[in-house]
């Protein structure tokens, strides 16, 4: 048997990780600005994660959620504290789409309804509900598209008006998106949704997987507009690389026996991994580097020429070069050893470093971006 080749792949294979820095086999250090897909929050091999996650694997690594698991508490305790969802319930799972589909699921047990409202840019998983409510036909199978969706243009307030009502089951929104291409919900917009779904019993489902844990230097990037939304989903960041996944929910969604479930979700080790990322971001004060840093950083790439438009705010960076993405991302990875990630559209390049990347590793990065924009520059000139 041979993997299922449905990755295109760099032909370089990462061995050993610390921080924001990656080796390959031949030992070649790479800079880290992709974060494995956003997904390396407090930084690769984090000392206390490792440790964590060792002292937990030779207790107990895997048992079932027929059983009292207290890790599961102590995780829902941390994250409502950190979060400031205190009264929230946590529904743990997997994956970023599982989470979103487990969300999308409990909304329309709550009121009965299907019709899913979600926005064009929209990234929100590959399982059933959730690709539908992805707004990208090339990953939707026939069999997903029985779901009624509707997608509206982000920031269209007009549109928001004339769609939300009582027709519509829930609202599902990134909290900033990402494969979108690092594209932001004004905060006005995120209230109105708030406002509409309130009037017409629709649920509001904020989309954090990738933008949340810190990521926007907020712990959820919505946390700015003020709004309290039904239902959040997370992943990525949450777990540092460990595959762990939850839906915060709303007081006032009731629980019963059997009505959602997952075998792996909540397991030993997945808190173990969950619990440390989170005493991490509290005692290193992670969110207030994420804010220091992603301000540096903005305020070094304002300053390069041959950048059209950058976006995002923490470390959630876009970057519309003049000048064609692509080989930008090429000449970084092959002449400078720096991953860097991509919009969908191939347009935007997405920096999603580890949220405790060094000023230097940046400025490591911002150098080197500067010298590959630099015979851009000099040949746009000409
Ligand atoms: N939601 C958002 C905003 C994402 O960016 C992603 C993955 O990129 C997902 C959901 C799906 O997460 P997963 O790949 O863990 O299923």
């Amino acid at each position: 048997m041979k993997p299922f080749e449905v990755y295109p792949l760099y032909d370089i294979e990462p061995v050993k990780a610390q921080g924001a820095r990656l080796w390959d086999k031949q030992g070649r250090e790479y800079l880290d600005l992709y974060g494995g897909h956003a997904v390396i929050s407090v930084g690769h091999a984090h000392p206390h994660y490792t440790a964590r996650i060792a002292e937990q694997l030779q207790k107990i690594a895997f048992y079932s959620n027929a059983v009292q698991n207290s890790l599961q508490e102590e995780l829902a305790e941390k994250l409502g504290r950190l979060s400031g969802y205190e009264s929230y319930s946590l529904f743990l799972c997997s994956s970023g789409a599982e989470a979103n589909e487990n969300a999308l699921k409990l909304a329309s047990f709550r009121n009965g309804r299907k019709k899913i409202v979600a926005f064009n840019g929209s990234f929100h998983g590959r399982t059933s509900a959730a690709v539908a409510a992805t707004n990208d036909a090339s990953i939707c199978a026939p069999l997903n598209s029985q779901h009624e969706i509707i997608f509206l243009p982000l920031n269209d307030e007009a549109a928001a008006r004339e769609q939300i009502d009582e027709s519509v089951c829930a609202v599902i929104i990134e909290g900033i998106q990402g494969v979108g291409g690092i594209r932001e919900p004004g905060p006005g917009f995120l209230q109105l949704l708030q406002t509409l779904c309130r009037q017409h019993g629709v649920m509001l489902i904020l989309d954090e997987v990738q933008s949340g844990y810190g990521r926007s230097g907020d712990f959820f990037a919505h946390r700015r507009a003020g709004i309290r939304p039904d239902l959040i989903t997370v992943a990525k960041g949450m777990g540092n690389g460990f595959p762990v996944a939850g839906v915060l929910i709303a007081p006032g969604f009731e629980a019963k026996h059997g009505l959602l479930g997952t075998t792996f979700g909540g397991n030993h080790l997945a808190c173990a991994a969950a619990i440390a990322v989170l005493e991490i971001i509290e005692k290193e004060n992670v969110l207030a580097q994420v804010g220091t840093t992603g301000e540096y950083l903005l305020g070094k790439l304002r300053a390069l020429e041959g950048i059209q438009e950058i976006r995002g705010r923490g470390l959630m960076i876009g970057i519309v070069p003049g000048s064609d993405a692509a080989q930008l991302r090429k000449k970084l990875l092959q002449e400078h050893g720096i991953f860097t990630g991509f919009s969908a559209d191939k347009k935007t390049i997405r920096l999603l470093p580890p949220l405790n990347i060094t000023v230097a590793e940046l400025d490591r990065f911002i150098h080197a971006l500067e010298s590959v924009l630099k015979p851009q520059v000099t040949a746009t000139q000409h």
